[in-house]
């Protein structure tokens, strides 16, 4: 209980019960102290009350000598001394009577003591008396009598009973004042101890005190010892400030850090160890934050700049954080220096274009290496042919110049296929993704590869999802399809099949969709999977006598991932492989029947017919626009999948305005615009580009290059149909 209380409640405790305790001993004490004087004041009267009876004996006996002497002698001279015995026994009466006035028993005694003296000296004249009348036998006789015997009894029974009386009181006296006496004396140990004890018990309290504000200081100083040791070993410069931006501490990395000893920077502002650019705007940064509590920097770490006192920036990782320290807002700053951090970024980063414009170059040296290549191909290819038709050719030089003709477009493959590597990978190859039906795509694919499957009587079979969508570029996606159904003809066995699948369910991830094709081939050992996507590598198939280049799946792999695809690949040792490819689903972009616009035909309504001619390969969006103008009575619309058939019907109908798809196999749109345009008969028709590249640079270029507009896909109806109006207006 009392352990619980505060240092300064048990001091004031203790301090004021000894107080009191010395207070209640010392009246006790005073008390005892007048009571034992008391005592020796009346020992001392009644030993005062003795001595005058002594005194009064002694002047009574004397005389009482003298008397008889002179009875016997006859000599007066024996009576000279009388009076003055006379007077001092009645002074020494005359004190007892003071000395006993108070006390009625002893008044009374002194009266019958005053009354026998008196007849005592009525004795003592008349025996003086007798001696001189009657000689000395007259004198023995009175002496002797009965009366003067009497007389003399009774005197010293009241000495005796006097005497007796102060002597009782005497030894009360005596033993009253023993007791008040050992009752002081006992007190005032008491108090004492009481003192001493109470004293001993302040020290303790004090000094338990003391010990433990000692204690508790050097626990409080290891453990500043601990953070200050901590501070001034991190690695990280740690500053404090003040909310006016006055640096309070600084540590001995932070003094590393900046250049500069704590001694300048402390008191000061530390603007000073930012660079200019900073500096204005930090007074203003820490005021909102004050004012607002809106954080820019503070509890979250950002990246900064420090000026080193050399002058030299550098980089640094700031976070800072607000404390508040009696009552005051404080600010903690821990720097980081990543110079080193940021250099390697910065190293990483050149390595990384260094191996990019390598890459290019790379790209770009097989690209115009290709195109060399590819024209004393054509030389080679074009005269062998002829040499073939020549009967005047020996049949061994028949055999030699087919053996040319075989590896020739063997290289003319090879050349291609490394044309288009290149173009991949130096993303010169642009993607017009729209959507695209999968289905439509296989169907077109399937009579690309039969030829091939018949050869080795390989069954071709697929199971689609009619009007199922993928966002993709048409021309890449049939590309890369046609690549892993030839391969997987190519790398089977003779009587085999290949089943080409679409799957939609069960992916990890929705709203994508599979194109599987699956081989009855070797199969492919699981350790060499990774291998099939590198260029040049067919996984020891060079020495089966199959055709190819090993570049196929590179480029396929590349091509889908461009359009956000994957591709991968499930392989069992003599059972076959599975390819897939797995592509973003996508919804046919459609007009909404019903809501086709009228009015804008009714407002232009023309006696007329205007011819339009559309190009486009994918079916889905020939599909759109024949929709969208299926209303517009005054267009006759034609339509061509392939830039070929566009351009026969361009010649032969002339038409009012050619829409162009720029995306298309063979020849893109650009090219086909070239063409057109070069035709005198088709000089003033407008042509507009439909597209789904819509950036900005490509409508820029679409422009320059000669299109009348630009329209982007998906296709808004009304601006369509506009844009539509204001080019038939011209014709
Ligand atoms: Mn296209």
């Amino acid at each position: 209980m009392f352990k619980r209380l505060s240092f300064d409640t048990k001091l004031l405790t203790t301090i004021s019960s000894t107080a009191l305790l010395v207070a209640a001993l010392s009246a006790t004490t005073l008390l005892a102290v007048k009571n034992e004087r008391n005592e020796a004041h009346r020992l001392q009267h009644t030993l005062e009350v003795l001595n005058n009876i002594s005194q009064i004996k002694i002047d009574l006996l004397i005389p009482s000598a003298m008397v008889r002497g002179y009875l016997i002698s006859g000599n007066e001279q024996d009576l000279s001394e009388l009076e003055r015995y006379k007077a001092s026994r009645e002074a020494a009466l005359g004190r007892l009577s003071e000395l006993t006035a108070e006390s009625p028993v002893l008044t009374k005694e002194w009266l019958a003591l005053n009354s026998a003296l008196n007849t005592r000296k009525e004795i003592a004249k008349h025996l003086i008396a007798l001696r001189k009348s009657g000689g000395l036998d007259a004198a023995r006789d009175y002496l002797i009598s009965e009366n003067v015997s009497e007389q003399r009894k009774s005197l010293f029974q009241i000495f005796h009973s006097m005497e007796d009386e102060e002597n009782r009181l005497l030894s009360e006296s005596h033993a009253k004042l023993v007791r008040a006496r050992t009752a002081s004396i006992a007190l005032g140990i008491t108090t004492t101890l009481a003192l001493f004890t109470l004293i001993a018990m302040t020290y303790l309290l004090i000094r338990k005190q003391m010990e433990d504000s000692l204690k508790s200081q050097q626990a409080l100083e290891s453990s500043s010892t601990r953070v200050m040791t901590i501070l001034n070993t991190v690695s990280d410069g740690i500053l404090t400030i003040n909310k006016h931006g006055i640096v309070e501490t600084m540590n001995p990395a932070a003094e590393r850090l900046f250049g500069y000893p704590a001694s300048e920077v402390i008191g000061k502002n530390i603007k000073m160890l930012m660079p200019a650019s900073y500096r204005d705007s930090h007074d203003g940064h820490m005021e909102r934050y004050l004012e607002t509590g809106e954080k820019r920097i503070i509890g979250m770490g950002r990246e900064a700049h420090g000026q080193h006192k050399d002058g030299h920036i550098f980089p640094i990782e700031l976070s800072v954080n607000e404390m508040v320290l009696d009552g005051e807002k404080h600010f903690t700053g821990v720097a980081h220096d990543i110079s080193s951090r940021k250099k390697s970024q910065q190293a990483l980063i050149d390595a990384r274009d260094e191996a990019d414009r390598a890459n290019r170059a790379k790209s770009e040296f097989l690209s115009s290496m290709s195109h060399e290549l590819r024209t004393p191909m054509n030389a080679i290819l074009g005269f062998s042919q002829l040499m073939e038709y020549d009967d005047t050719l020996s049949a061994e030089h028949k055999d030699n110049v087919q053996e040319i003709i075989k590896a020739g477009e063997h290289l003319l493959v090879l050349i291609n296929e490394v044309l288009d590597l290149a173009k991949v990978e130096s993303g010169r190859v642009e993607l017009s993704l729209e959507p695209v039906e999968v289905c439509a795509i296989i169907a077109e694919c399937i009579p690309l590869v039969n030829a091939l499957a018949d050869k080795r009587s390989i069954r071709l079979s697929h199971k689609g999802l009619q009007g199922v969508m993928v966002r993709a570029d048409r021309m890449r996606l049939k590309q890369a399809l046609l690549n892993l159904i030839s391969n997987a003809i190519k790398y089977n066995r003779d009587g085999g099949s290949v089943h080409i699948e679409i799957q939609t369910a069960d992916l990890p991830e929705k709203d994508r969709l599979r194109i599987l094709v699956t081989d009855t081939g070797q199969g492919i050992p699981p350790e060499r999977i990774t291998e099939l996507f590198q260029p040049f590598n067919r996984l020891a198939a060079e020495n089966s006598g199959t055709e190819g280049t090993g570049i196929g799946l590179t480029i396929t792999r590349r091509i889908v991932e461009m359009m956000n695809g994957s591709v991968g690949v499930e392989s069992e040792i003599g059972k076959g492989s599975t390819f897939w490819i797995e592509l973003p689903m996508d919804v046919a972009w459609e007009a909404a029947p019903g809501n086709m616009p009228r009015a804008l035909s009714n407002a232009r309504q023309r006696k007329d017919k205007k011819t339009l001619l559309y190009i486009e390969d994918n079916p889905a969006n020939l599909k759109l626009v024949r929709q969208i103008l299926r209303n517009q009575e005054h267009i006759h619309l034609l339509t061509s999948d392939n830039p070929e058939l566009g351009m026969e019907l361009a010649l032969l109908h002339k038409p009012d305005l050619i829409l162009l798809d720029i995306n298309m196999p063979k020849m893109d749109g650009y090219q086909l615009l070239e063409i057109l345009k070069s035709e005198e008969a088709l000089a003033n028709t407008p042509i507009v580009a439909v597209t789904a590249k819509a950036m900005e640079r490509d409508i820029k270029h679409g422009k320059t290059a000669g299109f009348a507009e630009y329209i982007t896909k998906p296709l808004d109806i009304e601006p369509f149909l506009e844009t539509i109006e204001r080019c038939l207006v011209g014709t």
